[in-house]
This record gives C-alpha cells, sequence and structure tokens, in this order.
C-alpha cells in the first residue's frame, strides 16, 4: 500500500497537543537496508533503538532512514517523503571518480587560480590526455637530467588499490581504460620508515545552503613494508590501502614505531607529530582548506535533493613538509571493522553522523506546542511542498524529521525526558558511545505507521498541500537568541559549529555564511578562504620569528 501526499500530513507526528496523545509514548524510528548496507550502521541504529524496516510488517514509505553503499535513482530523490532520509545526494559521484576530480579541480584551478588547487598532483586522463602526459614526461625527464622522475597509473573507477602500478619509465605505462595517470609524491611523511595516507571523513548536511562538516577523528592507514623508490612494484611499500596491506607478510609485525597491524588513528598520528613539534592544528587548517575547495568544485552544479546528506572519505596523503594532498575521494567510504582503530573510529563516526543528520535538533528550542521560539507559527506557509526536489527544499522538508526525532517535544515533559534523556548536550561523545544505549524516538502515534494501523485508520484527510512548518536549514536551526558561529549578526539560521565529532568547516565565518545564501557565490567564498589562509600563513611566520 502506497499514501498519496494528502496522507503525509497524518503521517507527521502532531505538533501540538490539540489531539491529545501524540505524547503518550514514543515509537522507534525505522532504517531501511539492502544487501550493501555496511554492517556498523545497522548496529549502531538497532543500538541506539530503531527498528529494521521490514516490508512484511510495515508500509512501503513506512522508514525513515535508508542507507546504502550505491547511488539513489532521481526518482528516489524526487518521490522522498519528508519523513525520510537518503545517505547520497545526487551529483557528488562528479568528485568521487578520479577522471571527473582531477577535471573539476583543474576547472576550478583555471577559474580561480591554479596556486589554490595545488594539492592535486598533476593528473592526466587517459587515453585523452595522452598526448599532453608525454610532452609532460619528456619535459621533466630533461629538468630532471640523469636522476628519475615518478607517476602513479590508475584505473578511474577501481578502488582498494586494484590496478595500480608506480612507474618510472615510460615504457612501464599500460592502461586499456580510462587511467589517470598522476604525478607520484615520491617524499611522503614517513612513520618509523612507512608511508601512510589519512582517511578524512566529510559530512555534507546540505548544497543549498552549503554546508560541510568535517570529523575530527578519522584514520590513519599505513603501508606495511619499508618505503624504497627503488623498488615501485612493491605494493606492500608503495599503496597504503588497507585491503592489500592486510594480505602482506608484514602486517602482524610488529614495524618501527608504527607497531602491528596497518592503522592508526588520526589523533594519534597528530599526537605523534607534536611530538616532534609539528603543528598539527596548521595541517587540520589546511586539510579543511583543501575539503572546501575540492567541495566547492560541484556545489553549484549539484541538483537540488532534500532530506540527503553525503558521507564522504577524503584520502590525503601528507608529504615530507607536511603540506596535504589529495589522492582521491570515496564514496561510501568503507565501513568494515577490521582492526581496533577501525572500531574506535568507525562505530563513534556513524553514532555522531546519525546526530548530525537526526538529533541535533534537540538541542534547539521549541516551545511546547512546538511552535520555534521566537514566534513563529508552527505552521507552514501555504505554498510548502513535501520533500523532494523542488525551490526550497531544506526549508521545507527537513522539518518534519526533527519532529520525528523528538525535535519538536518539550524535554521537560516525563514522556518525553525518555527519548532525550541522553541528549548529546549532556554528556561528552566518548562516554556517551560507551555508557548509554541511545534511544532515538519519536511520538508513539508519530508515522510511520505499519500496515495493520493504516489499514483501520479513518479515511486520510486530504489536504492540497501538506502543511509543513517553516524552518531554515537542517541543522543549527534555532529559535530565540541567534547563536550562530559568528555572532548575532549572522543570525538564527547559521549552523551550529561542531556536532558529536563534527566540525563545521563552511560556511566559517559571516561573509562565507552570506555567500552560501541565496545562490552560491564561490568567487567571494574564495576570497574569503583565500584571506583566511594569507592570515594563518602570517600567523606561522610570526610564530617561527618569535621561536628564534
Ligand atoms: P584507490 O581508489 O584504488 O584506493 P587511490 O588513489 O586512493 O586509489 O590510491 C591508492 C593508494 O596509492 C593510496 O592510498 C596511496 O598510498 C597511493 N597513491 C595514490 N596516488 C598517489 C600519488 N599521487 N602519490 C603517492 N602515492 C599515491
Amino acid at each position: 500500500m502506497s499514501l498519496n501526499e494528502g496522507d503525509a500530513q497524518t503521517r507527521l507526528p502532531c505538533r501540538r497537543a490539540a489531539d491529545g496523545t501524540a505524547r503518550a509514548g514514543l515509537r522507534p524510528l525505522v532504517f531501511r537496508v539492502d544487501d550493501s548496507t555496511p554492517q556498523v550502521v545497522q548496529s549502531v541504529l538497532l543500538e541506539r533503538g530503531w527498528d529494521k524496516f521490514d516490508h512484511r510488517e510495515q508500509d512501503v514509505e513506512g522508514w525513515n532512514l535508508y542507507w546504502r553503499t550505491s547511488s539513489f535513482r532521481m526518482a528516489e530523490h524526487i518521490n522522498v517523503k519528508p519523513w525520510q532520509q537518503l545517505n547520497h545526494h545526487p551529483g557528488t559521484t562528479r568528485l568521487t571518480r578520479k577522471d571527473r576530480l582531477a577535471r573539476q579541480l583543474k576547472h576550478m584551478g583555471r577559474m580561480y587560480g591554479s596556486l589554490l588547487y595545488e594539492f592535486i598532483p598533476p593528473t592526466f586522463v587517459m587515453p585523452g590526455d595522452y598526448c599532453q602526459f608525454v610532452a609532460e614526461y619528456f619535459k621533466e625527464k630533461q629538468a630532471l637530467g640523469t636522476k628519475p622522475g615518478y607517476w602513479i597509473c590508475k584505473p578511474a573507477e577501481l578502488s582498494r588499490g586494484r590496478g595500480i602500478t608506480v612507474f618510472s619509465d615510460i615504457k612501464d605505462l599500460i592502461f586499456d581504460d580510462t587511467y589517470v595517470v598522476q604525478k607520484y609524491i615520491c617524499n611522503p611523511l614517513l612513520v618509523g620508515r612507512y608511508k601512510c595516507d589519512l582517511r578524512i571523513y566529510v559530512c555534507i548536511t546540505g548544497f543549498k545552503p552549503l554546508t560541510i562538516y568535517m570529523y575530527q577523528e578519522g584514520l590513519v592507514r599505513f603501508a606495511t613494508e619499508k618505503f624504497d623508490l627503488r623498488h615501485l612494484q612493491n605494493s606492500y611499500a608503495h599503496l597504503t590501502n588497507s585491503s592489500i596491506n592486510k594480505s602482506g607478510a608484514s602486517y602482524e609485525k610488529v614495524k618501527e614505531v608504527v607497531g602491528r597491524g596497518c592503522k592508526w588513528t588520526l589523533s594519534r598520528l597528530f599526537s605523534y607529530l607534536r611530538g616532534w613539534g609539528a603543528d598539527d592544528q596548521l595541517l587540520r587548517q589546511k586539510i579543511r582548506h583543501l575539503v572546501t575547495l575540492t567541495v566547492l568544485a560541484i556545489a553549484p552544479s549539484v541538483p537540488i535533493a532534500a532530506n540527503c546528506f553525503e558521507l564522504l572519505g577524503f584520502d590525503i596523503l601528507i608529504d615530507d613538509n607536511l603540506k596535504p594532498w589529495l589522492l582521491e575521494v570515496n564514496y561510501s567510504p568503507a565501513l568494515s571493522l577490521d582492526c581496533s582503530a577501525d572500531v574506535s573510529v568507525k562505530r563513534k563516526l556513524i553514532h555522531d553522523t546519525i546526530e548530525l543528520i537526526y538529533l541535533h535538533g534537540l538541542r534547539n528550542d521549541r516551545n511546547e506546542h512546538g511552535d520555534a521560539a521566537d514566534g513563529r507559527p508552527g505552521d507552514p506557509p501555504a505554498d510548502a511542498a513535501p520533500g523532494g526536489l523542488g525551490d526550497a527544499p531544506d526549508l521545507l522538508s527537513r522539518e518534519p524529521l526533527l519532529h520525528l526525532t523528538g525535535h519538536a517535544l518539550n524535554k521537560d515533559k516525563p514522556d518525553v525526558k525518555k527519548a532525550v534523556g541522553t541528549s548529546p548536550e549532556s554528556k561528552c561523545p566518548s562516554q556517551r558511545r560507551d555508557t548509554v544505549t541511545r534511544k532515538d524516538t519519536l511520538p508513539a502515534t508519530a508515522e510511520p505507521p505499519s500496515k495493520r494501523q493504516l489499514k483501520d485508520r479513518p479515511a486520510p484527510r486530504r489536504a492540497s498541500t501538506p502543511r509543513l512548518p517553516r524552518l531554515p536549514s537542517p541543522v543549527g536551526r534555532s529559535g530565540g537568541a541567534p547563536r550562530g558561529p559568528w555572532g548575532p549578526a549572522a543570525g538564527s539560521e547559521a549552523p551550529d559549529p561542531h556536532a558529536g565529532g563534527f566540525v563545521l568547516i563552511f560556511p566559517f565565518n559571516e561573509a562565507t555564511f552570506g555567500a552560501s545564501r541565496n545562490g552560491l557565490n564561490v568567487k567571494r567564498i574564495i576570497q574569503e578562504l583565500q584571506k583566511l589562509m594569507n592570515k594563518q600563513c602570517s600567523q606561522v611566520a610570526e610564530k617561527k620569528t618569535k621561536i628564534r
């Protein structure tokens, strides 16, 4: 059985006490999976008190979150209901295929300055750029004289290090499909004598307005054999993919500094670097800029879509000057739990992603009737539309979700306390994860209903335009006193600077906040980024002079 749009109104949790039953009890939220959904996502959601969607028991639309590895069809985005969320945004694969990423960033470099986009190694997409590559190869060869130059060749569409070769001599370049040939970073940061790269998690909660969060914790992936440019064929020394290194003979060995296995947490690497006197904060800032500049490459052109988010994995190599290089952006980053670093990072990551997307709303101020505390009524504008693609999707379609997650409920009510008693603000993330079983719930009368409930209920009241509340952005909306990260001037719509372990990296000041509303003013944003980067550079120079 499927519901029409008029039914949407009957599915929304009641905002007002008028029905008298809305707060009588709490029902769990429902997640939907397919065969590709990572196990850790399912177990975290179950732990938080969610129910798994069962199509035999529940209405076909009776779920709140659909999390899967592959992208959704456009029709699925268009038909998303106000109470539903999808874990992918349309258009983001423009970043996650190696050839497309290279093209997008090259274009941005041409538009806004190649120096700014110098964080991607020079890249050629084969076969189209073959002649350009050959010219560059021989130019470099001439410049280097007898010294060798190094390149890496990667299939555009494969992952996990499959089909990759590192070469120095052009006669070793072989490709039979779309490949990227990239300058090989031959001076990587070595720990012990092992190469590593970083997996940085980024959650884009919306493109219109653009809102990017970066996860503070992450993973460091090590090669398991010592870095040695004389043996370019040794994948265990040159590739840091854990899928490759797991099967290496040295994986279980205790390796110099690195220890056993092939992964550290990001915080462990940063504290190691601090121990060597490195400025890990500056490195973090550089990574933030890299991420923002990368996402800006596609932000103006992704289709408008509501009720969806994107969790991306950025692979970043740090060289021995502590310069971060973007290697690739992963769609559906691996969430398998292969070692203790995976367990400690990925479980919290999923908890915090759920909080970022849903429970964040619990912190916001709304009165007991669910009205915005600034006196705006909870009732929607007459032209409100339900979810799906549209002109102002974020404005309209996320709100019901916040209701479903208890957002509109008064935390002081006893029945609501049950739902929000473990609200994130009261505990630090680690405590929360380790000691509390979360319950993400919605009022008992809130939809989605079971099939039986649907059958037994009175005929739905038809509304030509479903009435949805009026609220701004998905996260960080607030009533009452403005609490944007840049003070009152930013207004009440500014996204919150933190959510669990996520830190807001865009917008990063009032000017970029303004430049991301009513269309995305990329030029203005880039000017602000440059100002910030220059400021940070001069601070670093000042610091160095003081030390001397
Ligand atoms: P995949 O999608 O197959 O994992 P990546 O682009 O992430 O492809 O490359 C796999 C690994 O190869 C990286 O984790 C890194 O260790 C190494 N690598 C990739 N590109 C470069 C590069 N330009 N310079 C140095 N090492 C690289």
